[in-house]
């Protein structure tokens, strides 16, 4: 144990640390300068459970940028002569402005005791702290104390050794600034990171955030040419995004931090609180106002999105239908090439299908986009944040949630704004039990086959209920069992309302279509040649039927049905579709599961079916159609809704969207999960899980329904 320890004072000037300071050291004080600089020096000491301890008196600031002397003597002095303890003297009755200094003396992640000094002047100003909580928050003990009146001295000096003896173990908290400066820190780590690159030993997540501040100390100090390139590349491109230098960006979200901190631990019985932030936020973040308002925004949000992307989406769908009637003409009518099969249903069906959601994608996007840059989105995550702290996961994850109705895909992606690992894994693995809108296409196929009117609605209702609760459940669980742990307190930040630049939006939303388009590309191009290929290999040459024969002898003979000869063509092509599906490697799979599959109800054209599914949920109703032989069908097909009332009852339709609901996320979602989690094992956990559940809770239902009916 050291018996002898330096506490060095520091705070906004006025805050009272020259009236602590002589509390602490009485007579016994010194005053000169700092080396080189005329800015007073005072030094004491005093003895406190038999240490001796040297006091310095830090010039005061208002923050530690490189513009002032006293602000550098500060810094320089904490980052250089490193002592034990550094006590921030916080004027507790202006706390929002002092905390600044706080944060950054956070930031730089010396061992700190917050003062909360004035705070006789702060109680009769009716404000309260719930001081354990604000000191989780920030990472640092906190004692409240009355200068003049030497109150709360002792409890100070006993924090301040206990810091230094290093049994108040530091819990380091850092202000998260945002997706993109903090990707912007993470480059800059990697060059400062190299041997040598930086003087002196400081703490690089803090270079690196004043490089990005363009602070010249700091700069001078980095001896890597790549790292000053970098930032210099980083500032550019923040800059473009922001319209306004980092720095004060930066500035915004630290205020952003203390504002979140505070309206978390913070309560004023006299309402004090004026800026028109504030005055926004009484009602954005009030729980009576703020929830229907965060409602109506989402749902304008998402009926703005398709309402907008519905035309350039049909533009789309038309330049695939043309592509693919183009690429059609190119081989002669009626002939049976592989080579057509492989570009027009493999390649142009699979990527177009994808494809055409871009529009709804990238408006999507804007608008969150918009939503976040604004500083909504942090508001709306403050709100939601008790309730999801019942299910163990934090405010933020709501969004992600919310998203899922849409997409998985985004959904995952927009994990990345969570802070903590455990978080976003938790969020990312429930998140494919959102019915998306794909799932959607099958719901619309079963539900009208098998429920009267009306139950549909509830039905439907029912089935995106079923999955919300799965996913509150199975949250709960992971955070019970593989992800165990104490919820980390974070802060919420939230930052001031500002109006989001266009170039900003627009980089945002080229980000997110770029991405989006990449995939089609890659990942959907490669599984829509696979799906085609297990759908059409291996080929079948010899048929049951002679369906040649039978197509010639269309129109020479009473046709069966009573709609002409042309719907006689086609029914005869569609038999012979559905038997050479039952010969390929997917008819051979979906019979070969169908022993696994019949306790929940399933015949071997579902399980086929449920193979497709696998690629895009989509995929399911198109299958069931070539099954049943109906062809074209999309979910408004009557003909193939009928063939489904004859062959199933209504608990087997039940079951297969539950199924659908719960089992495998499409390819898409488990390749997102892989890139984003950083593991492939995270995605097969997802997939492997979701599956065995959906076999369980599909398991379960069926069997019981049964008994029931
Ligand atoms: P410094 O600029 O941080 O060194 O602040 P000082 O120590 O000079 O204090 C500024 C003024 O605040 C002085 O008049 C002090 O008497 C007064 N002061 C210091 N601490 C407290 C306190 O806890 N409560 C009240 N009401 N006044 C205080
Ligand atoms: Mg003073």
């Amino acid at each position: 144990m050291p018996d002898r320890i330096t506490i060095a004072l520091a705070g906004n000037p006025n805050a009272g640390k020259t009236t602590i300071f002589n509390a602490l050291t009485g007579a016994r004080q010194h005053v000169g300068n700092y080396p080189g600089v005329t800015v007073e020096k005072k030094e004491g000491a005093c003895t406190h459970q038999g240490v001796r301890i040297h006091v310095v008196d830090l010039p005061g600031t208002y923050s530690l940028t490189a513009y002032s002397v006293e602000e550098l003597v500060a810094r320089d002095f904490i980052i250089h002569d490193r002592p034990d303890v550094l006590v921030d003297i916080v004027d507790a009755s202006n706390l929002e402005r002092n905390l600044y200094l706080a944060v950054q003396f956070m930031e730089l992640r010396t061992p700190l005791v917050l003062a909360f000094n004035m705070s006789d002047v702060a109680r009769t100003r009716g404000v309260q702290f719930d001081l354990p909580r604000l000191s989780q928050l920030l990472g640092a003990p906190i004692v409240e104390t009355v200068g003049h009146r030497g109150r709360g001295v002792e409890d100070l000096l006993d924090a301040a050794v206990r810091v230094a003896r290093g049994a108040e173990p530091p819990a380091p908290r850092e202000v998260h600034y945002g997706r993109e400066i903090e990707e912007e820190i993470a480059r800059l780590r990697q060059p400062l990171a190299a041997e040598g690159a930086v003087d002196g030993d400081g703490d690089l997540r803090w270079v690196a955030v004043k490089l990005l501040e363009n602070d010249e100390e700091v700069r001078k100090s980095v001896r890597s040419e790549a790292a000053l390139a970098q930032a210099a590349a980083s500032i550019r491109h923040l800059e473009a995004i922001f319209g306004d230098a980092p720095e004060i960006v930066l500035a915004g979200r630290r205020y952003g931090f203390i504002s979140g901190a505070c309206q978390e631990a913070v309560r004023s019985t006299v309402e004090a609180r004026h800026t028109v932030s504030d005055k926004i936020d009484t009602v954005l973040t009030s729980p009576v106002a703020g929830l229907p308002i965060f409602l109506l925004l989402m749902y304008g949000v998402f009926s703005l999105t398709f309402a907008l992307g519905e035309v350039p989406m049909h533009w789309l769908e038309h330049l695939f239908g043309w592509l693919a009637g183009a690429v059609s003409s190119l081989w002669p009518v009626g002939s049976d090439s592989l080579l057509r099969g492989l570009l027009v249903d493999g390649i142009l069906g699979g990527v177009g299908g994808v494809v055409s959601f871009l529009p709804n994608i990238v408006l999507l996007f804007l608008a969150i986009a918009f939503l976040e840059d604004s500083g909504y989105m942090a508001r709306a995550a403050f709100l939601m944040d008790r309730l999801m702290h019942r299910i163990g996961l934090h405010g933020k994850s709501f969004i992600p949630m919310l998203i899922g109705f849409g997409c998985s895909v985004p959904a995952i992606l927009a994990t990345r704004t969570l802070d903590s690992r455990r978080d976003r894994l938790v969020t990312m693995l429930v998140v494919p039990l959102m019915s998306c809108g794909a799932r959607l296409t099958i719901y619309a196929l079963f539900i009208p086959a098998f429920f009267a009117p009306r139950w549909r609605a509830p039905v439907l209702w029912g089935v995106y209920l079923i999955g919300v609760v799965l996913a509150v459940v199975c949250a709960k669980l992971l955070r019970a069992t593989v992800f165990r742990g104490e919820a980390p307190a974070f802060v919420m930040e939230l930052p001031l309302y500002r109006l989001p630049t266009a170039r900003g939006l627009a980089i945002h939303m080229w980000d997110r279509a770029w991405m989006y388009l990449r995939k089609a590309g890659t990942i959907i191009l490669a599984l829509s040649v696979l799906l085609w290929a297990l759908t059409t290999f291996p080929r079948k040459t010899h048929f049951d039927r002679d369906y040649a024969a039978e197509l010639a002898a269309v129109g020479t003979r009473p046709a069966r049905g009573a709609d002409g000869p042309d719907a006689e063509r086609r029914r005869i092509e569609h038999a012979r579709h559905a038997e050479e599906l039952a010969y390929t490697v997917a008819g051979r799979v979906g019979h070969a599961i169908e022993p696994a599959l019949r306790p929940l109800g399933f015949d071997w054209r579902i399980g086929t079916a449920l193979v497709g599914a696998l690629a895009a949920k989509e995929v399911f109703v198109a299958q069931m159609g070539i099954v049943f032989a109906v062809g074209e069908a999309d979910e408004r097909s009557g003909a193939l809704r009928q063939r489904l009332q004859e062959t199933y009852t209504p608990l087997q339709g039940f079951c297969v969207m539950l199924f659908c609901l719960i089992s495998a996320p499409c390819a898409a979602t488990t390749a997102v999960t892989w890139k984003e989690s950083g593991s492939w094992r995270w995605a097969v956990f997802q997939l492997v899980g979701l599956t065995v559940l959906a076999y369980v809770v599909t398991l379960i239902v069926y069997q019981a329904g049964r008994l029931v009916a």
